[in-house]
């Protein structure tokens, strides 16, 4: 309203005009420490502020119910300055470097944990693990529920508490702000791969995080030093794209649970993960997450060699890393997505992950009837071969 229009607006100005020295310098420094524009001073330049991808940062703050957000250029540009935030900024005085990480874990975040690249230590756990995974120089403790792959559901809340104060990040890439709200449990940041259901194309990669302002802008601090910013037109898709994704997760979601049902009695599938059908121990259906998500994964009884054949053989799915999209996918995480995950927490050579989109049901059910009636014919196998220094992971 206050814009005068009615469709958003795309801001590109990488530089602003400057009223005066005074008002311009004003402005740049509160932007630098991690706050807003000053009105008088303006955005001053596109590295600290922008228009647009602010007014998406707003909306998504709605959404998970948290006072902030801030976007980054992908979901590892994110988790980068979540981790630098609380151990280089927030967590400098204390000398706190380490990090608690609650495994399975998308595969690139694994990784860069793993490497210590940036200079922080992590120790891997599981969700009942973390209280005796602390140390005095904790400064995070990142967990991811729903799991990549696995889809296995933790208790937040749970883990907040066993984090005695010690801030929790919650990955909800695969439950999105429509099924869950970390915030509401006591998670301190709740981070986006906004690159798979928020955008829901598949034509933006972009991360985001939700937290409170202190948060906010302790991460806006060091995305305005590293500038691993969104770009607007991202931003304008990604706030474009929040307009349809509560119909867009309902349909994914009662699409997956068709397909969910027919795979669960298939004789080719001796497993399949996917909440509500996997087991919910916890009683987090419901009470945590609101539904069961749009992702499947299942251990194929013929293993590797059928998991080759069947991604080969499908027709309507792609074949494709990433997720969360209108067009189903598919994938193998132990050779791409989790590639460069240790061997012992690597998912099984027989998993396959299926990311369900709009299509019809019956059509997707239809290609995976056939992609798994041929994957049973046998075609000769090539070895999966396994590199030394695992490129970066894919989506
Ligand atoms: C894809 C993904 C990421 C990384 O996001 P990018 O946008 O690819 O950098 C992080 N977490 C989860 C759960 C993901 O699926």
């Amino acid at each position: 309203m206050e814009l005068g229009v009615h469709a958003l607006p795309i801001d590109l100005s990488s530089t602003n005009p400057l009223p005066d020295i005074e008002a311009g310098g004003l402005s740049y420094e509160a932007m630098a420490g991690g706050g807003m524009p000053y009105a008088e001073g303006g955005a001053v330049y596109g590295r600290l502020w922008n228009p647009t991808v602010a007014r998406f940062e707003s909306a998504l703050a709605r959404l998970e119910h948290t006072e902030a957000a801030v976007a980054f250029s992908s979901g590892m540009a994110a988790m980068t300055a979540a981790i630098l935030a609380t151990t280089r900024e927030t967590g400098r005085e204390m000398g706190r470097r380490h990090i608690v990480a609650v495994r399975p874990l998308y595969g690139g975040t694994d990784h860069l944990l793993a490497s210590g690249v940036l200079g922080a230590e992590a120790t891997f756990c599981t969700a009942e693990g973390v209280a005796a995974a602390l140390r005095p120089d904790t400064a995070l403790v990142i967990l991811e529920t729903p799991a990549n792959p696995t889809l296995e559901l933790a208790d937040i809340r749970a883990v907040v508490e066993a984090s005695e104060g010690v801030p929790v990040l919650v990955d909800n890439t695969f439950a999105t702000p429509i099924l869950q709200n970390p915030a509401d449990f006591g998670a301190s940041m709740v981070l986006h791969s906004a690159t798979k259901y928020l955008g829901g194309h598949g034509d933006v990669i972009a991360g985001v995080i939700a937290g409170d302002r202190e948060w906010a802008a302790a991460l806006r601090r060091v995305r305005a030093i590293t500038g691993a910013l969104l770009h607007p037109f991202g931003a304008y898709l990604l706030h474009r794209g929040l307009a349809t994704l509560p119909i867009r997760i309902r349909t994914q979601q009662a699409n997956a649970q068709r397909v969910a049902a027919w795979l669960s009695t298939h004789p080719s599938v001796s497993r399949i993960h996917y909440p509500g059908i996997s087991g919910d121990s916890r009683g987090l259906l419901g009470r945590q997450m609101k539904g069961t998500g749009a992702m499947i994964s299942v251990d194929l009884s013929g293993g590797l060699d059928q998991a080759r054949r069947l991604t080969s053989a499908v027709r309507l799915f792609t074949h494709a890393v990433s997720l969360g999209g209108v067009d189903s996918l598919i994938q193998h995480p132990a050779a791409l997505t989790h590639r460069p995950v240790v061997q012992e927490a690597r998912p099984s050579p027989g998993l396959v992950r299926l990311s369900i989109g709009l299509e019809d049901p019956e059509d997707l059910i239809a290609d995976l009837d056939q992609a798994l009636g041929q994957a049973l014919t046998e075609i000769p196998a090539q070895a999966l071969t396994t590199t030394r220094h695992p490129a970066p992971a894919a989506g």
